[in-house]
C-alpha cells in the first residue's frame, strides 16, 4: 500500500497508558484499586447487545489490533457513550485489560470523525456492514495492522463523502485480497498456465487462483479483461482519484465479487453481508 500518511491526518499518540481509578466489580472487591487505563484510536467494527444494560463492543485498534469489550450501561438511553459506538465510527477508546478475562472493559469513547451519513442511511450501511464483516473476518486478534486499518477509515471516508459504496467496497475488497497476500496471478491460468490475453478468465469462491477458458468449471464466474485492468489501476492509484464511477458499474462488481469470493475461500466462512448487496 501506499504512503498511509496521505489517506488522512495523522493522529498523535496512537497508544498512550495512562493512570486512573476504577472500581473493580463484584462485591468482593469493593476496594479501589489502580488500574492502568489503555487508550488507542479505533475504528467500531460491531457491537451486540449484552444483558440488559450493556454492549459488547468488537473494535480495531490502531495500536491494540482488534479486540473485543464490554461497554458497561451502553444501552441505557442516557448514556456516556452517545453515538460513538455505531459501526464504523472513528474513535478514541479508552479501555481496562483485565488479567483473568478475553474482554477488556470500554471506559470511554471519544469520537473523532462521523460518518452519520452512511451510518444512517440502509443504501450505504449495507455497503459498511460488508467493510464490517470481512475485517472481523480477515483480521486476528490483538496484532496491529496499520494498513487494515488505514484502508478501512478511507472506505469509510470516501463512502460517506461520495454517498456510492460501489466504488469504495470494491477497492477495499481487493486491497483487503492484496494485503492478504492472497491474490492470484491475473495473467495466465492457475491450472494450465496459458496466458489469457485479452480473453475472460474465471473465479469462483472454491478456487484460489483464476482459471482459463478450457480449465473452467461450470459455476465459475468471469473476470473480464477490463476488470482485471481496473485491478490494476486499483492497485497503483488512489482511491478518490478514480472517476466516471458509472461506467465502470458492471467492472467494480466483477472485481469486487471476485475478491470477496477470494476471501471467503481463505477465511474458510461465508460473508452473510454480501447478499444483501444486489438488493440496496
Ligand atoms: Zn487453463
Amino acid at each position: 500500500m501506499r504512503d498511509g500518511t496521505a489517506y488522512g491526518k495523522k493522529l498523535s499518540s496512537a497508544c498512550a497508558i495512562r493512570t486512573c481509578f476504577f472500581t473493580a466489580s463484584g462485591a468482593a472487591s469493593a476496594r479501589r484499586q489502580l488500574m492502568p487505563a489503555r487508550e488507542t484510536e479505533a475504528i467500531i467494527l460491531k457491537t451486540f447487545p449484552l444483558g440488559e444494560a450493556d454492549r459488547l463492543v468488537s473494535f480495531l485498534g490502531r495500536a491494540s489490533g482488534r479486540m473485543r469489550g464490554v461497554a458497561p450501561g451502553a444501552r441505557r438511553i442516557k448514556n456516556r457513550y452517545g453515538s460513538t459506538l455505531e459501526a464504523l465510527s472513528h474513535v478514541q477508546i479508552w479501555y481496562v485489560e483485565r488479567e483473568t478475562r478475553e474482554l477488556v472493559r470500554i471506559q470511554e469513547c471519544e469520537s473523532l470523525e462521523s460518518f452519520h451519513k452512511a451510518q444512517s442511511d440502509y443504501q450505504l450501511s449495507t455497503g459498511l456492514a460488508v467493510v464490517s464483516e470481512v475485517s472481523e473476518q480477515v483480521l486476528p486478534e490483538h496484532e496491529a495492522s496499520e494498513s487494515m486499518f488505514r484502508l478501512i477509515l478511507l472506505t469509510v471516508r470516501e463512502i460517506e463523502r461520495t454517498r456510492d459504496w460501489r466504488l469504495p467496497l470494491s477497492y477495499f475488497a481487493f486491497w483487503t485480497v492484496r494485503l492478504g497476500g492472497w491474490l492470484p496471478q491475473f495473467d495466465r491460468c492457475a491450472s494450465c498456465g496459458t496466458p489469457f490475453g485479452s480473453q475472460a478468465a474465471y473465479q469462483a469462491t472454491w478456487e484460489a487462483g483464476l482459471l482459463c477458458e478450457k480449465c473452467r468449471r461450470s459455476g465459475m464466474r468471469p473476470l473480464h479483461l477490463e476488470a482485471r485492468q481496473l485491478a490494476e489501476r486499483f492497485a497503483n492509484e488512489r482511491v478518490d482519484r478514480i472517476t466516471n464511477v458509472g461506467a465502470l458499474a458492471g467492472l467494480l462488481t466483477e472485481l469486487r465479487e471476485a475478491a470477496l469470493n477470494w476471501i471467503e475461500h481463505h477465511t474458510e466462512r461465508h460473508l452473510k453481508t454480501r447478499e444483501f448487496l444486489e438488493s440496496a
